[in-house]
């Protein structure tokens, strides 16, 4: 098969070595072959060589926590009686925003729609960055994923979650997940802003049914994210194996400890509580959500801040689930509060969506251009490591070595 060069002034290789000036990518089969300085490496004959002197390339953006459910209000009863069906199908116009806006890789953390979507786009049926999935999450009864304002009766294994309680039952529904072939398990240790009667503080499932859905998704090397917003469900989702955690409000000390020792990876999501919290009224948010961002805002930021410094890998995700208010197209908001907001450099941000997100999936030749992985790019005009609203500016996005057509 014939190669590809892409030359660019700026090359971010989505490691923690520095970015590469007037840099040259090789791309073989789909795969990076090669990447260095323009002297250092050759342009194989016959190649199809393709310049962007001025541009920026890092490799294609990864959210690392968003919802291809298709959802198109902020009302969660709308997300409770809509079809699967047609969260799927609107889901597919979500998927080409997020490829024309630079996202290669998403990771699904809760749908109905995930794994069929995951299928279609790599079968090629439809355009998408590629999906990687936990099917629908799992909470407990009463719980996050819980819809708590429908009667218990009506409530069944339909919306993003599934309810499962002791640790017999969450055992056997995560051997669900995983005969379903999910790519990760999403559980949720502690309540949530978007659901009624619970709250973020309050931990949920207890250390045997966490234990219990760990193992089982270990065993098969599948990791385990876990939404956990207080310290108590963010500890006791670490000290019981999870692998990431998902909003991570508010962190103590003794939390960012157990990430060290677990060597586990913060998603923060500050986007949709940022949206919430700006335009939420606008949009039909509950006041109970309204009510409940409000409050975490500030801890939030500082919680990122302090698990920044003390040296936590911060991934991208915004927990974006398509509606005008958290429209997937718009998820590089993520890198844009992570620099105003909680003190990384545009670098880290670059990394947060690129290295440090890879580190959530099960695979991992995506996220870097570390030669053998996919060669998904994304040109960017101008220089997101100086000035980070440039990563707006897509100017290309490569999937597996071919240009996607915008
Ligand atoms: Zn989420």
């Amino acid at each position: 098969m014939a190669e590809t060069v892409i030359d660019a002034g700026l090359v971010v290789d989505g490691t923690d070595e520095e970015p590469i000036r007037d840099a040259r990518i090789v791309i073989e089969d789909g795969r990076v072959a090669d990447v260095g300085t323009q002297e250092s490496v050759r342009v194989p004959d016959g190649a199809d060589h393709r310049a962007y002197p001025e541009a920026t390339v890092t490799p294609g953006l990864i959210d690392a926590h968003l919802h291809l459910s298709g959802a198109r209000t902020m009302d969660p009863m709308d997300w409770a009686i809509e079809s699967t069906e047609l969260g799927a199908v609107r889901a597919t116009a979500d998927l080409r925003s997020l490829l024309s806006a630079g996202f290669t890789a998403v990771r699904d953390v809760g749908s109905g729609t995930g794994l069929a979507l995951r299928e279609a786009v790599a079968d090629g049926d439809v355009p998408g960055p590629r999906v990687f999935t936990s099917g629908r999450a799992i909470s407990q009864t009463g719980g996050h994923g819980d819809s708590h304002f429908l009667p218990y009766e009506w409530v069944d294994d339909g919306g993003i979650s599934t309810l499962a309680d002791g640790p017999a039952d969450c055992r056997k529904t995560a051997r669900k997940r995983i005969r379903d072939g999910v790519d990760l398990l999403k559980i949720m240790t502690t309540g949530g802003v978007l659901s009624e009667k619970d709250s973020p503080r309050q931990a949920q499932f207890t250390d045997e049914e966490i234990a219990a859905m760990v193992e089982e998704a270990h065993r098969v090397d599948v990791p385990v994210a876990s939404h956990a917003q207080g310290a108590p469900g963010i500890k006791s989702a670490l000290r019981n194996g999870v692998d990431t955690i998902e909003h991570g409000f508010h962190m103590d000390e003794e939390a960012v400890e157990l990430f060290h020792r677990r060597d586990a990876v913060f998603v923060p999501t500050l986007s949709i509580m940022h949206k919430i919290v700006t335009e939420g009224d606008e949009h039909g948010v509950p006041e109970w959500g309204l009510k409940k961002s409000r409050a975490a805002r500030e801890t939030h930021f500082e919680a990122v801040e302090r698990a920044h410094e003390a040296g936590v890998p911060i991934a991208v995700g915004t927990d974006f689930i398509g509606p005008e208010l958290v429209p997937h197209g718009g998820n590089v908001l993520e890198l844009e509060l992570l620099v105003e907001e909680c003190g990384l450099g545009p670098l880290e941000a670059l990394r947060g969506a690129t290295g440090v997100a890879a580190r959530t999936l099960p695979e991992n030749d995506v996220g870097t251009l570390e030669p053998g992985a996919h060669a998904d790019l994304v040109v960017f005009d101008g220089d997101p490591t100086r000035d980070i609203e440039a990563v707006r500016a897509v100017e290309q996005v490569y999937k597996g070595g071919e240009a996607v057509s915008l």
